[in-house]
């Protein structure tokens, strides 16, 4: 291959794509956003969409959705329909999943991600990557790494320890790797200790290359790379970028003028081809081409497949007097709020999605109830966005800090809320059933900006509260894709129901979970508080940080925090109740090589069948104020059955990463394993010594 091919292979020539090699055979890389569903296609050198007709996509749930159903084969399933839909439209990189740790609720892409736990989110995390790429489309796992706030996301430097990184912002990018084989990663934008992820030699280079092993493909995000020589030397195969000066990005005609002159050695852009050709055979891109996935697109069983991620992941987090489900024969009913009627696919920047459909709340209970219930609907609250004045594509100016107002509050804005809220308020007692449908949408849960604060906008929580005075019996569902302040009414609402952005089936899952067609088992994948201040990010650490961002919390992120400070959240991590009643009992343990195996039983002692997720976590010997989720197991038990349970503890889950000999290790000791329904619910704990000879 001359300069010029290898060259053209190791950056982008279009938005999505770089150069192939027509000479050789070598096609270029197609790649699309994103973790739910196929994004819409773009013009190859402009942010414009082709506004094509073949390229509408299965909605699928967000991760933070995926992430509360806590089941691995339903990951694994939506891995298998976002591959199946990339390789439908040719493409060979799908930029997903999204794994970063949320590590404040207010990331604007925590809708995104999966989960405050490492554990949690590496489990899901390797089923999503086999998944996709099952279907011969590489898993892009991002942003690598600690990609955790979007303020000033292209440059600020996240000061981590090497102990908080090896135990929670690694994890699931090591996982992605050596067990789901993820064939792709990108580069983050952010700097981790002071340097820019997409071209850095320790985390490119050493961490992900010389430790872990990694021979694939490496891609920057888009614009991420800031200096040539830097990005020559590191692990990064790929430039992308949002700009159409191709040939000018800096793994471009810079990188031909700096080999020409010899400051740097044609060997390194060798190394990048190789990466990126090994993954091309691996993708069946290059030889074998007859025997590769097709893929498919739309089908009846991709949206069957949202549905059902959707239904798990519907957390509910109170239901007091059994308000929950509704009666299915009910007369009349009013539904209150914006997002019962709102769209969400077309939103949240990168993740967006031309949906081939989406059913919100009210047209799922219209369909649901038919005509023998009269529902009546009253938006409650105004979203008014302030005009931005710009018509060019958010991701164009993705590289000029904009803070968008995303609110307007002006007194005429003031006027129109009070007059809904009071029309909701006043119509609310005149029905038995009332339910508000309110919460985030992406005007909040959105790429490039973090939120700022837990508050929920559009005076919803004056909505709420109004509502509830005159209508106790009022259900609350809200929509985020992180926790949100809920104080001012959550404890006079009997029945609250949360879920993330959960796809085009969303509404029929939230509707069939309301009235009772679907017992509800999703559980909470991070924790909710009410105050800010009660989260590790912004009490002990920083949240966001400008230039720099300290990670003072180190590995005390999420719930370890609220553990460690005795805090009560509002609602816990792994909380999520359901219709029906289980106990726990005949707890027992064996000892395998390599793993400990925790058994029990789980009887449903209700009327109905149901889910339960079984969560383990694990006190260490020196820090035994803190459990951590290490296991964890959803069955289904039908009514009035006992299901037989067992969740297995791998050594290699007690490894600890020693700071001084850079090792992980396993230290000896007593260890508490707690059997939990969620972390405030604990059923039994065992105690396992492991001793000096077993390590
Ligand atoms: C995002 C990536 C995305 C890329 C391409 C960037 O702004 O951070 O997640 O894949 O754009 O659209």
């Amino acid at each position: 291959m001359t300069l010029k091919e290898k060259i053209g292979m190791v950056h982008g020539s279009g938005l999505f794509r770089n150069d192939g090699v027509e000479r050789l055979g070598i096609p270029p890389v197609r790649m699309a956003d994103g973790p739910m569903g196929v994004r819409q296609e773009f013009h190859n050198s402009e942010w414009i969409p082709k506004n094509n007709d073949d390229d509408y996509a299965t909605y699928l749930p967000s991760g933070s959705a995926i992430a509360s159903s806590w089941n691995q084969d339903l990951a694994y399933r939506y891995g298998c329909v976002l591959g199946a839909e990339a390789r439908a439209r040719g493409k060979d990189v799908i930029l997903a999943p999204s794994i970063n740790i949320i590590r404040s609720p207010l990331c604007g892409r925590n809708f995104e991600y999966l989960s405050e736990d490492p554990f949690l989110t590496k489990t899901l995390a390797v089923s999503m990557v086999k998944g996709i790429q099952k279907n011969d489309v590489a898993a892009c796992v991002k942003h690598f790494a600690a990609n955790n706030q979007e303020t000033n996301r292209l440059h600020v430097d996240a000061i981590v320890s090497q102990k908080a990184l090896q135990e929670i912002y690694f994890p699931a990018f090591k996982a992605a790797i050596k067990e789901g084989k993820a064939l792709a990663v990108m580069g983050a934008y952010n700097k981790l200790n002071g340097e820019h992820c997409s071209q850095s030699k320790t985390l490119l280079n050493t961490v992900l290359r010389d430790n872990w092993h990694y021979d694939h493909m490496v891609i920057s995000d888009w614009s991420a790379v800031n200096d040539t020589i830097e990005a020559a030397h590191s692990g990064i195969d790929i430039e992308m970028s949002i700009t159409s000066d191709f040939d000018e990005y800096r793994l471009a005609n810079p990188l031909i003028r700096l080999i020409e002159k010899g400051f740097v050695k044609e060997e390194v852009v060798d190394q990048k081809v190789r990466n990126i050709l090994k993954t091309m055979f691996k993708l069946k891109m290059i030889d074998h081409l007859d025997s590769r996935s097709k893929g498919s697109q739309n089908t009846k069983e991709h949206q069957q497949i949202a549905y059902d991620i959707a239904t798990e992941s519907i957390v509910l987090l109170k239901n007091e007097d059994r308000l929950l489900p509704l009666c299915q024969n009910i007369k009349k009913l009013l539904v209150i709020g914006e997002n019962a009627r709102a769209i969400h696919a077309n939103g949240g920047g990168s993740a967006e999605i031309k949906a081939l459909y989406e059913i919100p709340p009210l047209e799922a209970l219209k369909s649901k109830l038919g005509k023998q219930c009269q529902i009546d609907f009253v938006p409650g609250y105004l979203v008014s966005v302030p005009e931005v004045g710009e018509s060019r594509h958010w991701q164009e100016t993705s590289l000029e800090t904009t803070v968008v107002d995303r609110d307007d509050t002006s007194l005429k804005t003031k006027a129109e809320r009070l007059l809904l809220r009071n029309e909701a308020a006043e119509l609310a007692q005149k029905y038995d059933n009332v339910i508000i449908f309110g919460g985030l949408n992406h005007h909040y849960d959105v790429e490039a900006q973090d939120r700022s604060g837990l508050d929920l906008p559009y005076e919803q929580d004056e909505l709420i509260e109004a509502v509830l005075s005159v209508n106790p019996n009022t259900i609350i569902h809200i929509l985020s894709g992180a926790s949100v302040n809920m104080e001012r009414w959550s404890s006079k609402a009997k029945a609250i129901i949360w879920s993330s952005y959960n796809g085009m089936e969303g509404g029929n899952a939230l509707i069939d979970v309301i009235l009772g067609k679907i017992n509800p088992s999703g559980k909470l994948a991070q924790t909710f508080a009410d105050d800010l201040s009660a989260y590790a990010s912004h009490s002990v650490g920083e949240f966001p940080g400008k230039d720099k961002v300290h990670y003072l919390e180190e590995t005390d992120v999420g719930y370890r925090h609220f553990l460690r400070q005795h805090l009560q959240p509002s609602f816990g991590f792994g909380h999520g109740l359901s219709y029906t009643r289980f106990e726990y009992g005949d707890f027992s343990y064996s000892h395998q090589e390599e793993k400990h195996i925790f058994a029990f039983t789980i009887a449903n002692t209700g009327d109905i069948n149901g889910m339960e997720t079984a969560q383990m976590y694990v006190a260490f010997p020196n820090n035994i104020t803190i459990w951590e989720l290490k296991g964890f197991k959803k069955v289904t038990i039908e009514k009035h059955t006992k299901a037989v349970v067992s969740v297995s503890l791998f050594e290699k889950e007690l490894e600890k990463y020693d700071e001084n000999s850079s090792q992980f290790m396993i230290e000896e000791g007593t260890y508490q394993i707690a059997i939990a329904s969620s972390l405030k619910d604990i059923k039994h704990v065992f105690t396992i010594t492991i001793a000096k000879e077993q390590r």
